[in-house]
């Protein structure tokens, strides 16, 4: 008997004991840095020369883990394996699937402090952002296991007196899983999950900042019973192996998280048939964001900062959903702008491991160097108001950064960057402030900060981003609650932890008998 979904609550860490098994979890995960990882092909460990290393972005003197790395021959291996065990996959009743992955949720839930303990070496996640991931993880293989039992029960036609109609949903066949990694449990997890649950099999390439997360949780899948072959673990250069794996006539389908031009790379290479290919190749892409929190004048101001504060700044706002642009009406501007200057000042940048980090070190040095590159871009088109330099040197750190009085089409306002950097942007009135938040090529996630009704009515309809929040952060989606993507540059809209997703990884078939 499956009960009723209800979203994994987050941890407390002001309970002490809550403190304490997360800090052991720390401990153990250190103890664990620095092991060799294979891939992995229908159960089959594979150690290759070359190797990619994950590196702790807090300490980049430590190596969390070093992973075997595909090349084209070994990815021609993982489909063809994913093809071979589809045939059998696709057989196991929707039940039995959704079961493994109630049972991957049972496992986490049970070592979840280890799981975010991964997170905060890996990724740099803090420990709350490391906790929100885990619990995103549980979630989605909670919420996915019970849309896909509801989606094989029988589907409601109009009814004929002759007829025996049916419809119902088939699996499509071999999936190219390509996550982030700035969630690189949850979304890496859920991508996989929704994919596998509907009688798929996958090829999963983890992002090469992120590998050791993604292989500790397909050691979980293989202990809940998952049956090899169903998901190939294949870490690889997206050069090489990605777009290959992408281009392959046996790929049915490919389920991709990322930048905005790798999306767009793939839903290309996806749309030219190679020779012997069968089929139209289906791309779920979630893209990028360039996101605004509009306050109004008639808002609670202190509400308004802390929220700005949370979503420009949490996990250094390498989120596409994070708010990099405060929209502000002119009345209220110098004052949003001082608070939210001085409420991140109190920042502390630093290692994630101490829990009293909140913004901790950006993933990687060719992204640190990115994020530099716009902060000197900045400086050229507004006020930098604060931060603007590296952190500590033994990390990849970037204080975080505001500038004031920045146009709406200059870069740093158009552009996702991708990192702590807020731009904030003045504003005559509401209607100026809501065509400001539209004039980007994106489409993800929005904010208002406003009291009056008129004006939330207004955003309701005009604002147009997949995800709109008012008076609340613009990160932060819960599965099932949030149903999460966005339009235009931003994807292609397949809305995660919503009640139709899984609708992407299925076909639909119709069957009519004459009585
Ligand atoms: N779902 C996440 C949120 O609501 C963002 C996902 C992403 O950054 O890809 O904050």
């Amino acid at each position: 008997m499956v009960i009723e979904f209800k979203p994994e609550p987050f941890t407390n860490f002001k309970d002490e004991q809550n403190e304490t098994d997360f800090q052991q979890a720390l401990d153990k995960v250190e103890e664990e840095l620095g092991q060799t990882y294979p891939l992995i092909i229908k159960g089959k460990k594979i150690t290759t020369e070359e190797k990619i290393v994950s590196i702790n972005p807090s300490r980049t003197d430590q190596v969390v883990g070093v992973v075997s790395k595909a090349d084209q021959t070994l990815a021609e291996q993982a489909i063809q394996a994913a093809a071979e065990t589809f045939a059998e996959w696709r057989r196991v009743p929707a039940e039995a699937r959704a079961r493994i992955l109630f049972k991957t949720a049972a496992i986490l839930r049970r070592r979840k402090h280890e799981f975010s303990a991964w997170l905060v070496k890996e990724a740099g996640k803090s420990w709350v952002e490391a906790d929100a991931d885990t619990a995103e993880a549980i979630d989605f293989l909670e919420y996915y296991g019970r849309q896909m039992i509801r989606l094989s029960e029988p589907q409601m036609l109009t009814g004929l007196p002759e007829e025996d109609n049916e419809v119902f949903y088939i699996p499509m066949g071999v999936g190219i899983i390509i996550p982030p990694w700035n969630f690189p449990l949850a979304i890496m997890c859920g991508m996989t999950a929704s994919s596998i649950v509907c009688g798929n099999t996958v090829v999963l390439k983890p992002a090469s900042a992120t590998p050791v997360i993604a292989y500790k949780f397909y050691e979980v899948l293989k202990e809940a019973g998952l049956p090899d072959g169903v998901v190939n673990y294949l870490p690889g250069s997206g050069g090489e192996v990605g777009d290959f794996l992408v281009e392959h006539p046996q790929t049915r389908f490919i389920s991709f998280t990322g930048s905005k031009d790798v999306g767009l790379r793939i839903n290309e290479l996806a749309a030219k048939r190679s020779p012997e290919q069968r089929w139209i190749k289906r791309v779920v892409a979630e893209m990028g964001g360039k996101n605004s929190i509009i306050v109004d004048k008639e808002a609670d101001l202190d509400i308004a900062v802390t929220n700005i504060v949370n979503s420009a700044f949490g996990f250094c706002g390498q989120k596409c959903s994070a708010g990099s642009r405060a929209i502000v009406l002119e009345e209220v501007y110098d004052e949003v702008l001082n608070l939210v200057v001085e409420k991140t000042k109190h920042l502390k940048v630093d290692d994630v491991s101490d829990p009293q980090v909140f913004t901790g070190p950006v993933i990687d040095e060719s992204a640190m160097n990115k994020i530099l590159a716009y902060i000197e871009i900045g400086k050229q088109e507004g006020r930098l108001v604060l931060g603007g330099n590296k952190g500590p040197d033994y990390g990849y750190y970037i204080e975080p950064t505001i500038f004031a009085d920045v146009d709406p089409k200059a870069r740093i306002a158009q552009e996702e960057i991708f990192g702590p950097v807020l731009a904030f942007i003045k504003a005559k009135d509401f209607d100026q402030a809501l065509a400001i938040a539209n004039d980007t090529e994106y489409g993800l996630t929005g904010g208002v900060f406003s009291r009056n009704r008129f004006n939330l009515e207004k955003a309701r309809e005009e604002f147009h981003v997949g995800n709109l929040y008012f008076n609340r952060k613009c990160t932060g989606a819960i599965v099932g609650v949030h149903p999460f993507g966005g339009f235009d540059m931003s994807g292609t809209n397949a809305k995660t932890g919503d009640p139709d997703y899984l609708l992407n990884f299925l076909l639909k078939k119709a069957v009519s008998e004459v009585m």
